[in-house]
């Protein structure tokens, strides 16, 4: 495949591209669902084509086929072209500028112990049925859905630079989610194995079977739990609930494209600019957060982007203050970096690529510190396990939280679980006002399979990685007001 980038690329630089790129992409998708004790959905879909993007007089171009053969990639290359000139015409003040970036020549596999493509569907299955019934076995639970997904992404890419690369991916994930109903009142618990760059073993190590009567149980004590207090609380935040906030309220605002008003179609720009690096204070100064998309679990882990730079690990926040953004190539030079970060992907073959969000970790606190000696050292507050809705504005700056499951804090103790809790804040307040983060040993990632940005809309995925953390003082209040 290769070989067929390699031509495209020249075919390009024949018709005049300045800078040409041609990229391969076999992408398959299984997805595993059971509902109760039935099969609701099993579906497993490969795809296969090649992106070709070029840039001609200043401008992009870019297109697409999913026939591999030379004529047809001759033909998208055409079209790229025409798109890029017709893009030149029309182009207004910005310039393009695109980073250097030496070119390298390599592959890159994720560290993968068992297939899970070579697993039998009817084992998967199997093991779904047998969670569900386990958790439905729990009186009060009426409804169980556990589904597993598991995704590779074979890539080929070449450039004119000479850039020849070529990685396979391979993300795992699986989540069981009971349900309780009380008259016109659901609540629900899920447990997931959470989506990582790895192999089959991941859901073999998760205690599916083993913690299925709990997640079932927690789903039916969910039911009765008390309604959220309303006032300031200290919020105790788990790596599973913490991974959300942290996507919305950090990843989003340090997009570079975002930043500098270039994307801005789905979902806004950022309250964070370029001009603003090591200048705005953006939390406590225990607040580091580092890019990584060298971590081998890490789900946007690829060993290069699709500018064809190197995975990288890089500042975001240094001591609470402003220190970097996640950019391309043909960003890099809004915050005057001489080469790029490698943040930019394409979810396909038929989709151009844009900056998208590295795994990024809120880095863990110096001194031991457990979970049990942070909820005994907080006098009032909330412990939140898992994800649940949240709404944030356009410029990554006032938002809204929930979560899958809570438990009020008193003097130190857990002191019951409560429901409908939801937190509020503007970004920086929220985080000037993280005050712990308990140490390594408890720092894990957490994967996000959809991320939605641009327009057309792509869907990425990648990790975020922390430690329980505590936020003193945050507004909360019960959801069903
Ligand atoms: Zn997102």
């Amino acid at each position: 495949m290769l070989e067929l980038c390699r031509h495209a690329v020249g075919a390009a630089r024949s018709l005049g591209a300045d800078y040409a790129d041609a990229r391969v992409m076999e992408i398959r998708n299984q997805h595993l669902a059971t509902e109760d004790q039935r099969v609701s959905g099993v579906h497993d879909a490969e795809s296969m084509g090649i992106g070709v993007r070029v840039i001609v007089a200043g401008a992009w171009g870019f297109s697409a086929t999913s026939r591999l053969t030379r004529p047809d990639a001759e033909r998208a290359v055409r079209q790229a072209v025409e798109i890029a000139r017709s893009g030149a015409a029309a182009r207004a003040t910005r310039e393009l500028h695109w980073a250097d970036e030496p070119p390298h020549v390599a592959e890159y596999r994720t560290p993968v112990r068992k297939d899970p493509f070579a697993v039998p569907v009817e084992d998967k299955i199997g093991l779904l049925l047998e969670v569900n019934k386990r958790a439905l076995g729990v009186k009060g639970v009426t409804k169980c859905y556990s589904h597993m997904h598991f995704r590779r992404q074979h890539r080929w890419l070449a450039t004119s630079e000479g850039a020849a690369i070529e990685s396979d991916v391979c993300t795992s994930t699986a989540c069981c989610t009971a349900t309780a109903v009380n008259g016109t009142t659901a609540k629900q618990r899920y447990l997931e194995a959470t989506p990582c760059n790895i192999g089959y073993e991941h859901i073999e190590q998760t205690p599916f079977l083993e913690e299925a009567e709990r997640v079932g149980a927690e789903a039916v004590e969910h039911l009765s739990a008390k309604s959220c207090p309303s006032g300031q609380k200290d919020l105790i935040l788990l790596p599973s609930h913490l991974a959300l906030t942290m996507h919305e309220s950090i990843g989003h605002a340090t997009e570079l494209d975002r930043a500098i008003g270039m994307e801005e179609s789905l979902a806004g720009s950022s309250f964070a600019t370029p001009d603003q690096i090591g200048k705005l204070k953006y939390g406590s100064p225990m607040m580091n957060v580092v890019a990584d998309n060298t971590l081998p679990v890490g789900c946007a882990s690829m060993g290069f982007d699709d500018d064809a730079v190197e995975c990288q690990r890089y500042d975001l926040v240094r001591e609470g203050m402003l220190a970097g953004f996640m950019c391309s190539r043909d960003t890099a030079h809004a915050m005057d970096a001489a080469r790029s970060n490698g943040s930019c992907r394409a979810d396909s073959w038929g989709s151009i690529p844009i900056v998208r969000q590295s795994n990024f970790s809120l880095e863990p606190g110096e001194a031991p510190l457990t979970l049990e000696e942070l909820i005994a050292d907080t006098k009032d507050g909330i412990l939140i396990d898992g994800m649940g809705s949240f709404s944030i504005d356009q410029k990554r700056y006032n938002f809204q939280f929930g979560g899958d499951c809570f438990w009020e804090i008193k003097n130190g103790k857990l002191a019951g679980m409560l429901k409908d809790v939801t937190y509020w804040a503007i970004t920086t307040d929220f985080w000037g006002s993280l005050d712990a983060i308990c140490d390594r040993r408890f720092w894990e990632p957490i994967g996000v399979m959809n991320c939605g940005k641009g327009d057309p809309m792509q869907i990425a995925q990648m990790s975020h990685c922390t430690a329980p953390a505590r936020f003193r003082q945050i507004n909360v209040g019960p959801a069903n007001r």
